[in-house]
């Protein structure tokens, strides 16, 4: 599968999103190194803080479902330019080590970036004096 392959399963993924505040809706496609593609939408609350977007409701599809090895991400609205992933889906992009993330919108424009590039002195286990050990 390549990225505009993954870029039409987001866009169409986007049409479940729940967005009645916003009225921005998102889609998300995410590619499992099993070969398996886990889908999101953005969900949206009217506490607008229990909101929760496209790329990690795909992300916590797949790692709810065993997945902890990926290939690719793909993000997709209507948006004027290839849209980008929020600060908190970068950071969970991150952990999962999602390397590579396809930003893009409902006509043909496509951006793909690496996750390090998106997002540049990540914390991680590794910012911990601790390691995540008690
Ligand atoms: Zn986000």
């Amino acid at each position: 599968m390549d990225a505009k392959e993954l870029m039409k399963i987001a866009r169409k993924a986007r049409q479940n999103a729940y967005a009645p505040y916003s009225h921005f809706a998102v889609g998300a496609a995410l590619l499992a190194e099993s070969g398996r593609v886990y889908t999101g939408c953005n969900i949206e609350n009217a506490s607008y803080g229990l909101t929760c977007c496209a790329e990690r409701n795909a992300i916590f599809a797949a790692v709810g479902a065993g997945e902890r090895r990926f290939k690719m991400l793909a993000v997709a609205a209507d948006s004027p330019e290839p849209v980008a992933p929020c600060g908190a889906c970068r950071q969970v992009i991150a952990e999962f080590g999602i390397p590579i993330v396809v930003m893009g919108n409902l006509k043909e424009a496509i951006k793909t970036m690496s996750a390090e590039e998106l997002l540049p002195y990540g914390f991680g286990q590794e910012s911990m004096n601790n390691k995540g050990e008690k």
